[in-house]
């Protein structure tokens, strides 16, 4: 809940300030105060772009307000934005790009192609050099800085010819009349974008912005390790989102009848004799597509994503575009490989280090790439590592990343380097991560997910299944053949129902969205109408509006909603929901909840009477805000929206 006015700080330029205006107009209801504030790089107009300015160039003074409480909310151009971010603070919200390209603006508006040999272009971006001296390798380039019009006076007074600036900025400075042309050129992943800074704990300002927030449309990459390409080497969570994923990417798994068994769509990207069907970049490229829209994307990889599987190059390029990836290890071939053969990696008395290296240039890879350590069993021993990495001459701020109980939801994990490992964290079990990839670290927001699949559940972040309800099929007899239409309202009634009956081809079937359209589908029915938003009122509406007179409702339980007041609906039950308990975990270390239903609700508030204020609630469905609010919490609760996840089983049915 916003009570009081929201203090947003942007730098100076008028452009800064129409981008600031852009976001208070797209927020009702909300009273705001603008701050300007220079920032180093606006104050400091002699150093060109080109050389090594630091990453928070644009941005430091403005953060430093956000965390000095001056202001509550920081607005930047996304690609301004320091990676990472200053501790404590957290992107609540990017927009999105209304045009990411960048144009030319020339004086006599000549297209680039046209310009006379020798004229001199204006830009500050190595990138944007690049690619003009591509296309025209006589033109002479001249680094400019400032704002957008100290820029175009430059090319109105002469002093250049023309000038290449992002279209956003032109567009939204009003000038739009000044573009000569729009350039081909590859820009900025996040050029366009504005990025909203807030602290991480300010859950209400996350549950305001996320109207704006273009991540909430998103979906989620699994880069999930298929292990050896047996099926019965795939982890049980590998398998679990093969089950809930739409879209594939795959390599040439050993063992292809794997993917047979899936609705996905799949699409190869991998080697076939010698020759890649696509570019790393180019899959890079498709997988960021898949990913903005709101759907499981997965990328399946043979053995581990991270052991000489390209994983790290893809998550970093889907990491710098906001897209939100989870990794999902897989059994690596030399696990594979030396269970088979039945010889240990390791053994007392023989070997006590393992290496995995690349036959690829394995010359040429030792002299220019570095090494990855990893160290098992080191909680007690930092301090000995710590003095022979050093003696082994590594650099002394080569990263260190230190995990206690990798994996669990309470695992730690710190980023440290060689010089400061032994005074962090030194809890056993531990692993210690030794080389350049451990700077690679980035904390992810942990979400606690109270339902039963975490992994149709879009919302960003690590979601850590910690289910408070489970369901039991119960034992029915219906007589299907008096019933014109069936209605199903959850993926659990679809399964629960069609392993029991087989749907008669002239019977109607209804669904509440995509979620259990897809599980019907698996079981090979076509639907004849699907609710246009996931929610029982608008099922219940449509039902109406058909001239089906006995319809069959299979059901939860605890299912109450508008479509079993219909008369032409009866309903049967054919499961049960029943509360878990759990342990009771520190909610301190998650930033968000998922309610998925009333009664993962009920179970929650009998665990812990009431939620901390950090957290930002994501619920399915208005009936599970509905109970949220008959306990008391109206706070910062976002609704998943219908785009995203479908209501859960019991809201419907
Ligand atoms: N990410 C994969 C490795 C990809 S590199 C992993 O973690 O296993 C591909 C190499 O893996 C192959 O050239 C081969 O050396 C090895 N490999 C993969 N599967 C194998 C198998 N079943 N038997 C032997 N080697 C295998």
């Amino acid at each position: 809940m916003i009570k009081n006015k929201i203090k947003i700080v942007t730098r100076k330029s008028p452009l800064a300030v129409i981008q600031t205006e852009e976001i208070i107009n797209s927020i009702s209801d909300i009273n705001f105060k603008i701050i300007t504030v220079e920032s180093y790089g606006d104050k400091n107009k002699h150093l060109s772009l080109m050389s090594d300015v630091p990453p928070d160039f644009f941005t430091r003074e403005l953060d430093n307000a956000v965390i000095s409480g001056k202001a509550d909310i920081a607005v930047h151009s996304a690609k301004d934005l320091p990676v990472p971010l200053m501790e404590g603070l957290e992107v609540i919200a990017l927009t999105k790009a209304e045009d990411s390209t960048d144009c030319l603006v020339s004086r006599d508006n000549l297209p680039l192609k046209k310009l006379n040999r020798g004229s001199k272009i204006g830009t500050s971006s190595i990138s944007r050099k690049k690619q003009l001296l591509d296309i025209r390798p006589d033109l002479e380039i001249v680094p400019v800085r400032g704002i957008i019009n100290e820029r175009l006076a430059l090319v109105e007074s002469g002093k250049i010819d023309a000038l290449v600036v992002a279209t956003c900025a032109i567009k939204r400075m009003g000038l739009t009349s000044k573009i000569t042309e729009i350039l081909p050129f590859e820009t900025h992943p996040l050029q366009g974008s504005l990025a909203i800074v807030a602290k991480q704990s300010r859950s209400d300002l996350k549950v305001l912005f996320s109207k704006i927030d273009v991540r909430m449309s998103y979906g989620k990459v699994y880069l999930i390790g298929a292990g050896p390409g047996i099926r019965d080497l795939l982890t049980i969570k590998a398998e679990t989102i093969l089950q809930n994923a739409d879209i594939i990417f795959y390599d040439d798994l050993i063992d292809k009848t794997l993917l047979n068994n899936y609705l996905f769509h799949k699409v190869y990207v991998g080697k076939r004799k010698g020759k890649y069907s696509l570019s790393q970049n180019e899959i890079n490229h498709n997988l960021y597509e898949a990913a903005k829209k709101k759907q499981v994307v997965v990328r399946l990889k043979g053995g581990d994503p991270f052991v000489f599987g390209r994983g790290g190059e893809e998550l970093v390029y889907l990491r710098e575009r906001y897209i939100d990836v989870e990794i999902v290890p897989g059994i690596t071939a030399a696990q594979t490989a030396s269970a088979s053969a039945e010889l240990p990696l390791t053994m007392r008395g023989l070997s006590n280090k393992l290496s995995l290296l690349s036959g690829h240039n394995a010359e040429e890879n030792f002299k220019t790439e570095g090494e990855t350590l990893v160290y098992y069993m080191g909680a007690s021993k930092l301090k000995e590592i710590k003095s022979y990495l050093i003696k082994q001459k590594h650099d002394i701020e080569t990263p260190v990343v230190l995990i206690n109980k990798a994996g669990f939801w309470d695992e730690r994990v710190l980023l440290t380097n060689i010089s400061n490992m032994n005074v962090k964290l030194q809890k056993s079990p531990l692993i210690v991560i030794v080389g350049k990839t451990a700077g690679l670290f980035r904390q992810r927001k942990k979400i606690l997910f109270t339902g039963i699949n975490p992994y149709n559940c879009l919302v960003p972040g690590h979601l850590i299944y910690y289910p408070l309800i489970k369901i039991h099929p119960i034992k029915f007899d219906v007589d299907i053949t008096k019933y014109e239409g069936i209605v199903f309202t959850s993926g659990q009634s679809v399964h629960f129902f069609c392993e029991r009956y087989i749907i008669p081809q002239n019977m109607k079937i209804l669904s509440i969205g995509p979620q259990t359209s897809k599980e019907l589908k698996k079981y090979g029915y076509k639907i004849n109408s699907e609710a246009g938003f996931p929610d029982s009122d608008v099922l219940a509406e449509l039902i109406k509006n058909t001239n089906l007179k006995k319809i069959l409702y299979p059901c939860s339980n605890l299912s109450d909603n508008k479509i079993h007041k219909l008369p032409s609906v009866e309903k049967k039950v054919i499961y049960k929901t029943i509360a878990v308990s759990q342990v009771k975990v520190n909610l301190k270390m998650f930033s968000g909840i998922v309610f998925t239903s009333p009664s993962t609700v009920d179970s929650f508030f009998n665990i812990y009477g009431n939620i901390p204020s950090h957290i930002v609630v994501s619920v399915f469905g208005k009936h599970t805000k509905k109970r949220l609010k008959e306990k008391g919490y109206i706070a910062n609760v976002q609704t998943i929206l219908p785009a995203y996840a479908e209501c859960p089983h019991e809201v419907g049915g």
